[in-house]
């Protein structure tokens, strides 16, 4: 595909303004004027399925969320030092969506900043300074949550009190044992080995879909023992839900919920104000209070009346269209046509994801199942140049990311899959 002169003339002054920091994704990179349901539309009119992006998660420009920041807009929009019924409201309605042990809301304005604040609340909760995350876990931006971001790469230092455990892949797990006890041993061990230099675990944080490792999200059930050993060296635990949280699993609200746990803070964004600038951090109050008590925290855009409104809409959308239903049907008709396609592909390891957030593990030969970056990435390009957004992700960057608005309709499932057969025929 040739790329407009337009677009090329504002990915160079892009390029000149924004500098090397800002990447782009694609070969052929693209660019959008409007959106709607799981649809982008460029300059030209072209119709893109969006097949990639969580944050519009009840679809681009979803009109009751459109109709509702608008006239917040026009009316209010202030921050949570005055009294508002919305935001009070909101909170009661987000709290509902967990277990009665988790109370108390915070509020801010990206997954980083909720994730920085679990980690100081549970520090100070807990008086350790320990953290554990899986081997490629990605948590944030801040110097903090870059600390405990091993994703980011050898030019961000780790912490020195992070450790790394391996992601819940079944297929690591070694003869005679079990992947609960799998993982409990991994927890076991990083704490035992943060003990012997001096902190103790001040928490155990992990994302449930576990998508920078590769999208890990069953089977489920290793998850509680995890806890346990967590508890037992007095730290405790956080599902980082930023991924996995807004019913992008299908059936449940929450990632954590598929395990039947119920962990002391819960962090969550992207999705949460389809758009809007808006994160949350769920407490235990035993756990946050204290916290609460002594140390000011005030976040100027956190929870303000604009993007507070735009997620009570999400909420209304979820319930009335029950979406956590119909992902789980849609992601279901998705996985199941992508495994016949790629049954009988000599590159491919497996198909697996829950709900609407779907990993193709892609392989130079099944034996050796030695990661194949480019050919992973020739499947995304040539799945662009056909109008089809997805893109990459795991420690070897050969895991096809398949993560669509929950918009995404059972036409878009059949648009998906009736593009993809002939380019994995190519590719695969
Ligand atoms: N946690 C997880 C699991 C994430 O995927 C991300 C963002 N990719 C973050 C935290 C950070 O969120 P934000 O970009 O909103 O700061």
């Amino acid at each position: 595909a040739e790329l407009a002169p337009e677009l090329r003339s504002t990915i160079e002054r892009r390029m000149n303004v924004l500098g090397p920091g800002y990447s782009l994704i694609y070969r052929e990179p693209v660019g959008f004027v409007s959106g709607r349901g799981a649809h982008l539309f460029d300059a030209e009119g072209n119709d893109f399925l969006d097949a990639y992006n969580n944050v519009p998660c009840v679809g681009h420009c979803h009109p009751h969320v459109v109709e509702a920041v608008d006239r917040q807009m026009a009316t209010l929009n202030t921050n949570t030092r005055y009294v508002q019924n919305d935001l009070v409201e909101y909170a009661e309605r987000l709290v509902a969506t967990f277990p009665v042990e988790l109370s108390r809301v915070t509020f801010a304005c990206s997954g980083s900043e909720a994730n920085d604040l679990a980690v100081r609340v549970a520090r100070f909760h807990t008086g350790h300074e320990g953290i554990v995350v899986t081997r490629y876990a990605y948590h944030g931006i801040t110097r903090e949550t870059a600390s405990f971001s091993p994703h980011l790469g050898t030019g961000s230092p780790l912490g020195p009190n992070v450790r790394l455990i391996e992601p819940p892949d079944p297929r690591r797990v070694p003869a005679g044992t079990t992947l609960a006890e799998y993982m409990r041993e991994q927890v076991r061990g990083a704490i035992a080995d943060l003990e012997r230099h001096g902190s103790g675990l001040a928490a155990l944080i992990t994302d449930n879909a576990h998508t920078s490792d590769g999208i890990f999200t069953d089977p489920v059930g290793y998850l509680q023992v995890m806890i346990d050993e967590a508890h037992t060296a007095g730290g405790i635990y956080i599902a980082d839900e930023v991924q996995s949280g807004f019913a992008r699993l299908g059936e449940s609200m929450w990632g954590f919920q598929r395990h039947d746990v119920v962990p002391d803070i819960v962090t969550m964004g992207k999705p949460m104000a389809n758009g809007l600038p808006l994160s949350g951090v769920v407490f235990r109050p035993e756990v946050s209070d204290e916290f609460g008590r002594n140390v000011r925290y005030f976040n100027t855009f956190g929870g303000s009346s604009v993007p507070i409104a735009a997620a009570a809409a999400v909420l209304d959308v979820l319930e009335t269209e029950r979406v956590a239903e119909r992902v789980l049907a849609t992601g279901t008709a998705l996985r199941e046509g992508l495994r016949e396609i790629l049954a009988e592909s000599a590159h491919v390891a497996e198909v697996r994801g829950a709900g609407l957030y779907i990993g193709v593990e892609i392989v130079t030969d099944r034996d050796t199942a030695t990661p194949d970056r480019s050919r992973t990435e020739a499947v995304i390009n040539a799945l662009r140049d056909q109008h089809i957004l997805i893109n990459g992700t795991g420690i070897g960057v050969n895991v096809l990311k398949i993560r669509p608005p929950l918009a995404f309709t059972f036409d878009d499932v059949g648009r998906f899959l009736d593009t993809f057969a002939p380019i994995a025929r190519t590719h695969l």
